[in-house]
């Protein structure tokens, strides 16, 4: 059962460009996926195209979720990441081409746009969010809205969780990104003499069963991940912590070896529901709400009174 399409939603992933039609309920349809090039005109004219295609009369907004630093008020890529679309003109391009309002914004942050909307977060209105694929990701959501700060808060794969610990390509050294991404994951494996093609899966199955290697590689994996989920508990006060991103459902299996150690830290921990989807979908909702087609609040998970 789908509902009318309200919006395109765009998702620029690590080297994938999903796009689709969204429906105010999330659902999608006429959905691509295909890989990208590094050429960020390239992208932009791509994106372009599919949007131009996928335009009709009941589509009133175009949204963009972008990973990386975004100025989702002042609708700005501020840094680049496998496709530098900083000085790109993405926004700009899209609108005179397309004729229709864009919204960009992080990828997580439209996530848990999505996740609040139809997902593992629905009726919350304080959540936080790591997303756990090649590097971290995060987004915080507070009082129904998203946490911007100036500009780019959220940033939560740059929280400390060992001071002098590896370099992170933020400049500093230790932050949770480099010991609790699926990159790290792939280091702590191979320090451990482990085969590299070694799956997450694999390791979480052998930990069960008792492998005490796998079960420390998994702790050094996810322990860091704790103490940075801990410190957003402490700082903010969720009603909930999600893990989304290719390895969240693992990452939130794992935790269960790494459990908080003070009540002080027991906020519920969950996986994120909507798979590959979540960024889509919540481009597709962002844009709308952004452009006034769905008549409800900014972001809250909670319906309205
Ligand atoms: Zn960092």
């Amino acid at each position: 059962m789908h509902g009318t399409p309200l919006a395109i939603g765009v998702d620029i992933g690590g080297t994938n460009l999903r796009v689709a039609l969204v429906a105010g309920d999330g659902s999608l349809t006429a959905r691509s996926s295909e890989r990208i090039g590094t050429d960020p005109d390239a992208v932009v004219a791509r994106i372009r195209d599919l949007c131009l295609g996928l335009r009709s009369s009941a589509v009133t907004a175009i949204g963009i979720g972008v990973p990386g630093r975004v100025d989702g008020i002042r609708r700005t890529v501020l840094s680049g990441g496998y496709v530098d679309l900083s000085s790109s003109r993405i926004v700009e391009r899209v609108e005179d081409a397309v004729g229709l309002p864009v919204a960009i914004d992080n990828d997580c942050n439209m996530a848990l746009v999505a996740e609040m909307a139809v997902g593992a977060a629905r009726n919350r209105d304080d959540v936080v969010m790591f997303t756990i694929g090649t590097g971290i990701g995060g987004a915080v959501a507070l009082g129904g809205r998203i946490v911007r700060g100036t500009a780019t808060a959220g940033q939560l794969g740059h929280l400390t969780v060992s001071q002098g610990g590896e370099p992170c390509n933020c400049g500093r050294r230790g932050c949770v990104e480099t010991t609790s991404s699926g990159t790290a994951l792939g280091r702590h494996v191979r320090e451990a003499g482990l085969p590299p093609e070694t799956r997450v899966e694999d390791l979480i199955q052998a930990a069960s069963r008792g492998d005490a290697r796998c079960g420390e590689v998994l702790l050094r994996w996810v322990g860091p991940l704790r103490s940075a989920i801990d410190s957003m508990v402490a700082a903010v006060s969720p009603e909930l912590v999600l893990l989304g991103g290719g390895l969240g459902g693992a990452a939130h299996r794992a935790l269960a070896g790494a459990p908080a150690v003070s009540p002080w830290y027991r906020c519920p921990v969950g996986a994120a529901q909507l798979g590959d989807d979540a960024g889509v979908i919540g481009s597709g909702l962002a844009a709308a709400r952004a452009a006034g087609a769905d008549g409800g609040p900014a972001v809250s998970g909670k319906p309205a009174p």
